[in-house]
């Protein structure tokens, strides 16, 4: 078993508030919600349980004269156990909680805030993930006072108004006669201690802002709206409380070629009628590189073909998305006489019945065929 004193890094004759504030300053560098680092949430565990055994005197006493909090007799068994113990009650018990519960005086030590920022992805980058460097502005513990709010070398002292309770009682005339009320203290705006000379750096509040480049990973798969949390990158809090976490959302910026549905992509491919009567190969630039796409003889305006994976790769679970090619036959739009003299003997062959700029709706049935293709829709 490890001795708690080592653990919190003080000497056995260490006062309760060397204790407390070795406490305080480890709990803040391993607490699970801003240390993810292996080990690091058994390390606060073990932190904490020394601090709980060191800072009641009673258990003190009883740990340094036998070397095991639980005394001789087993007295203390099932205290402290198995049953873990909660960072936000020993962060009540001696910050002074969130204004719940007791009466006593309010903490100057709050968690940050989280913090939300937007980062502009390419669709690239949404299909197969990247890694992108933001610059973050965030309030972070000062590095003058480390969050004591004191200039160093001095050192909060009791409210003397006060008392240190935090609390001031005022009597008030009311219908009723006197009534006595109680307020927040104004001379300590109810934290039961003043800071005689506050750090210069940070004007007392333990906290500064600081610009920061981070390069965060952003996975294949992001859509617009996705948000990847961050732990512990948010704004420091007051008085080295905690930082909250950062949240980066994605906006991914629309392609000039691609457009995403779900995890498939869909581009537009425009062939030349001839090349789609004929049929003909084309090499499309896709994220993948060149893929050649395969227009088949006859192929009608409005066909898709598929290339399979090469879509926007599943944010969960494996595999990638499909690749639409949407064919979309061009008719030509100017002709000289030379290729419209062609184009007359071409539906001449094909038995069209063109004739003085009129195509008859008998014989090959222009209508049917229409009928046709709705009714496929
Ligand atoms: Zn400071
Ligand atoms: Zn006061």
């Amino acid at each position: 078993m490890s001795d708690h004193y080592q653990v919190l890094g003080v000497s056995r004759d260490a006062t309760g508030e060397e204790i407390k504030k070795a406490y305080r300053k480890l709990a803040r560098k391993l607490h699970p919600d801003v240390n993810t680092a292996p080990g690091a949430a058994d390390e606060f565990k073990a932190v904490t349980h020394a601090y709980e055994v060191l800072s009641d005197p009673e258990k003190r006493r009883i740990y340094d004269t036998t070397g095991n909090e639980n005394g001789t007799d087993n007295g203390f068994g099932g205290g402290f156990g198995g049953q873990g113990f909660g960072f936000q009650d020993i962060f009540d018990t001696f910050f002074g909680g969130a204004g719940g519960g007791g009466r006593g005086p309010a903490s100057r030590t709050r968690r940050g805030q989280d913090a939300l920022i937007n980062v502009r992805i390419d669709l690239k980058d949404a299909v197969f993930g990247t890694d992108k460097k933001i610059d973050v502005e965030t309030a972070v513990v000062c590095p003058t006072c480390d969050g004591s709010c004191c200039q160093p070398g001095t050192s909060p002292r009791t409210c003397d108004i006060c008392h240190g309770t935090g609390q001031v009682q005022r009597s008030v005339r009311s219908i009723l006669g006197q009534v006595m009320t109680t307020a927040p203290c104004g001379t300590c705006q109810g934290y039961g201690t003043v800071i005689p000379d506050p750090c210069h750096e940070c004007a007392g509040e333990g906290r500064v802002r600081s610009r920061r480049t981070l390069t965060i990973r952003v996975p294949a798969g992001v859509a617009t709206g996705t948000r990847i949390q961050l732990s512990g990158q948010g704004e420091a809090g007051t008085a080295g409380g905690p930082q909250g976490d950062l949240y980066v959302e994605i906006r991914v910026s629309p392609d000039p070629t691609f457009t995403r549905d779900g995890d498939d992509l869909h581009a537009t491919l425009t062939v030349p009628m001839t090349a789609a009567a004929l049929g003909t190969t084309v090499t499309l630039a896709t994220f993948d590189g060149d893929r050649e796409v395969t227009v088949k003889p006859g192929t009608q305006s409005g066909e898709v073909t598929v290339l399979r994976g090469l879509g926007v790769t599943h944010l969960r679970g494996a595999g990638r998305g499909d690749l639409h090619v949407h064919l979309q036959v061009e008719t030509p739009t100017k002709v000289d006489a030379e290729q419209e003299e062609l184009l007359r003997r071409l539906a001449e062959l094909r038995g069209e019945q063109y004739a003085e700029g009129r195509l008859s709706t008998s014989g090959s049935g222009v209508f049917a065929k229409l009928r046709d293709r709705l009714g496929n829709h």
